[in-house]
């Protein structure tokens, strides 16, 4: 079946249960979603809220309960794994130890059948552009993580895959490396213009490298936008307080402050000044250094509110047990839907 090709990858309420009665988990809930060709989409959620289930069932590792799964335009819902135009760099790598790096990378023209020539050309081409050609003969136990990590993706891009999925394929890299692979990955899939469909926990990393995200929570999809959206104007109080820090406020709090019943006040937009300025008069508690910034967490009736100082701003940054004034302007203050979460006041960081 050919539904729309100018769809890279869309799923049309996909739910996914593993096991029954009792035992039944509702790993994803009624997913619909849209991925372009050449978009570089990341579901981002918490541990277990069904990121890894969504990958797989596009990638056909797992099948939905019910919903209908459109790559490229075919209905591949029922197609198994290597019958669908996808490819996948897992956590773990999954490199095969005996081979060397070059045969791990020519792996899938093996399998294929083509020439053992054309096979060494293409994997030797693939090594180059990843800046791994140097490593060619050797074993997967000789390379570093982050080389294991780019052979690993060098093998799973050698099929042309229409759409490549990454399963927290950084997770096992120190901070630096991984702040390296995020940058070298996005100029990749900008160069090679194909369609990456990214799982993350990290909103950093989300936000950092993403055309859109996908915010997961409990198997459902809360908002699918753009970084800045997702960031600037979160649809509900999970995702304001899952992306980044956020004062979220509610109840009588949120109705004396703000005039609403629930909204987000972002602790950069919050300008500290001396005591008697500003909207509302509050007690310093804690400070933290962050080396761009100092998070400043203050009470201001029985409220606790965080603001950021920017370290280049020069301000100096008050002790606890000052008193300052808390002002923002009316832009800054982002409306919320109430939802049953009783979100009294507090801050996620
Ligand atoms: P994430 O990748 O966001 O951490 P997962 O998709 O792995 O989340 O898991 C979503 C939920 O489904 C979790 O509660 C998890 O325990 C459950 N789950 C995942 N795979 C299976 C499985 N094969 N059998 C039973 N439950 C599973
Ligand atoms: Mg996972």
């Amino acid at each position: 079946m050919s539904i729309s090709s100018a769809l890279a990858v869309s799923l049309v309420n996909v739910s996914c249960i593993f096991g029954t009665g009792m035992q039944a988990v509702h790993a994803v809930r009624g997913v619909s979603l849209d991925i372009k060709p050449g978009e570089f989409f990341t579901l981002l959620g918490p541990s277990g809220s069904g990121k890894t289930t969504c990958l797989r069932m596009i990638g056909g590792f797992t099948l939905p309960t019910s919903g209908v799964i459109v790559i490229d335009g075919d209905d591949v819902s029922q197609l198994p794994p290597h019958l669908r135009p996808v490819n996948t760099v897992f956590q773990d790598y999954a490199l095969f130890p005996h081979m060397t790096v070059v045969q791990n990378v020519a792996f899938a023209l093996r399998v294929r059948g083509v020439n053992a020539r054309t096979q060494k050309k293409r994997a030797m081409e693939l090594l180059d552009t990843m800046q791994l050609a140097h490593t060619a003969e050797r074993k997967p136990a000789e390379l570093s993580g982050g080389q294991r990590q780019r052979v690993a993706l060098a093998r799973a891009l050698i099929g042309e895959p229409k759409v490549l999925l990454l399963d927290e394929p950084l997770g096992a890299l120190d901070l630096k490396l991984r702040e390296q692979m995020q940058y070298e990955l996005k100029s990749l899939q900008r160069k090679l213009g194909i369609t990456f469909i990214f799982v993350t926990h990290d909103q950093h990393e989300a936000l950092s490298m993403s055309d859109r995200v996908g915010v997961f929570n409990h198997g459902r999809l809360e908002q699918v936008a753009d970084p800045q959206s997702i960031y600037e104007m979160p649809k509900t109080i999970f995702v304001a307080n899952f992306i980044g820090a956020a004062n979220v406020l509610s109840g009588d709090v949120a109705k004396n402050l703000f005039d609403l019943p629930c909204a987000m006040l972002r602790p950069e937009r919050i300008v500290l000044s001396a005591s008697g300025t500003g909207r509302l008069q509050g007690k310093v508690q804690e400070t933290q250094y962050f080396g761009t910034h100092w998070r400043v967490s203050c009470i201001s009736q029985g409220t606790t509110l965080v603001a950021d100082i920017a370290v280049a701003s020069g301000q100096n940054c008050p002790k606890p047990g000052d008193e300052v004034g808390l002002d923002w302007s009316a832009q800054a203050v982002h409306p919320l839907a109430e939802n049953a979460v009783p979100a009294q006041s507090f801050c996620s960081i």
